[in-house]
């Protein structure tokens, strides 16, 4: 038997003239998705795009991958059958036995954009739902309010037949939004941040800072498989790998350790917002939440803040810490981000943080060490890994 997926989209029919080209990005990066697991056809109508494999067997690792394609907020796989009334009968209640098994009410929904079959949409809808409650006697018809709704449309080549859906990712189209520079560490935090900002169609690159031999190639992969994580969803992701030991222990010898922290913050923000437009990104994203850490105060946001020149999206900031955690199990970046492997600030972290600095004093003590070209170094020093997924 062959089976289809219907993709639906979402929020894109809210954005009027560019609703063409969004649907145009979400087909062109459902095709990337798709490319490696077989052939396929895809067209889109309104607000579905169908997907058609041509090996009846690649169609479960396709629906696997879709429901990770930003911009499609949910999937079905329908079943296909010849366009004959007889044969949709038959075909109904063995195809959708699974679906209906558990449920008390459905209804039928039927569209026929074959306007040469023979019969009329509520005539098939009733044939069907006939068809279904003879061979399911537990069922009853629900019109207004049903456990699940059974769709069944005739093409000009053929019908389908099809009920209930799989949650997907939602969000925007991958691209449609720019492109941001996540600061990504091996915590629970900034994987969600990245997750988050990418969902709303910004495509993410990522920067993380490296203090060898204090973190070791441990945490390093750590990372590298959180990017993973998100380059799930997004196809891509390049890291940037910045060695950040120098700037970090020029700043424990020679700062006031109760600012040791807030000046390592803002050079890595110096750093990233420097590196964030060299390529071209429009944003910065941090896993912050008020009031979290000593850093994360309202205070010390606002001191690490005045270093950078583009918006920064913070998208957990008002989120508890239980509340992200969901998250990271949701996206499977959790069980990663609690691996042991110490980062660089757990490592630099001084026993009293200031948790009210005030900007003069922070320059005061950061004059103390030679800030930028710490930061040039630093950049210079970049290491670029490209992950691809697709
Ligand atoms: P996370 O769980 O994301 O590590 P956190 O609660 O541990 O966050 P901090 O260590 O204060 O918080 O870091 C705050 C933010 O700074 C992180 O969310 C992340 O965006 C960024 N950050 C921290 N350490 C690094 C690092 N080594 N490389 C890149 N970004 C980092
Ligand atoms: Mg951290």
């Amino acid at each position: 038997m062959r089976e289809m997926i219907l993709a639906k989209t979402g929020e894109l029919i809210l954005k009027g003239g560019n609703r063409r080209r969004f649907q145009d990005m979400l087909k062109g990066n459902m095709k990337r998705s798709l490319k490696a697991v077989g052939d396929f056809q895809i067209y889109d109508q309104q607000a579905t795009v169908y997907v058609l494999p041509e090996r009846e067997d690649d169609i479960d690792e396709m629906v696997n991958r879709l429901s990770k394609v930003f911009g499609i907020v949910n999937l079905s796989r329908a079943g296909i059958i010849e366009k004959d009334m007889e044969k949709i009968m038959n075909f109904a209640p063995e195809y959708l036995s699974d679906a209906l098994m558990g449920v008390n009410t459905f209804k039928v929904e039927s569209r026929r954009a074959d306007k040469s079959f023979p019969y009329k949409s509520p005539e098939i809808s009733a044939m069907v739902g006939g068809a279904l409650l003879d061979a399911f006697p537990h069922l009853t018809v629900d019109v207004i309010n049903p456990d699940v709704v059974v769709r069944v449309e005739v093409r000009d080549t053929d019908a389908f037949v099809y009920a209930g859906r799989i949650k997907a990712a939602g969000g925007m189209p991958t691209g449609t939004n720019g492109r941001a520079m996540l600061l990504l560490s091996g915590g629970i935090d900034s994987p969600v941040a990245g997750h988050m900002i990418a969902k709303r169609g910004v495509y993410v690159e990522g920067i993380h800072f490296f203090s060898y031999p204090y973190t070791g190639e441990k945490a390093k992969e750590k990372v590298l498989t959180l990017a993973d994580r998100i380059a799930d969803y997004t196809g891509s992701m390049p890291l940037h790998i910045v060695p950040f030991t120098e700037a970090q222990l020029a700043i424990r010898d020679n700062c006031p350790s109760e600012h040791m922290t807030l000046i390592m913050r803002r050079m890595m923000m110096k750093i990233a917002n420097e590196v964030a437009k060299k390529r071209e990104c429009q944003g910065l994203i941090t896993g912050e939440s008020i009031g979290q850490v000593a850093s994360q105060t309202v205070w010390a946001l606002g001191v690490t803040d005045s270093v950078t020149d583009i918006p920064v999206f913070r998208p957990c900031i008002g989120m508890d810490k239980d509340e992200i955690v969901q998250i990271a199990r949701k996206i499977d970046t959790f069980e990663t981000s609690i691996l042991p492997y110490e980062d660089c600030c757990t490592v630099f972290t001084p026993k009293h943080p200031t948790t009210r600095p005030n900007i003069e004093n922070i320059l005061k003590s950061e004059s103390h060490i030679p800030f930028d070209e710490l930061c040039k170094k630093a950049i210079e020093g970049i290491e670029t890994i490209n992950i691809r997924k697709y």
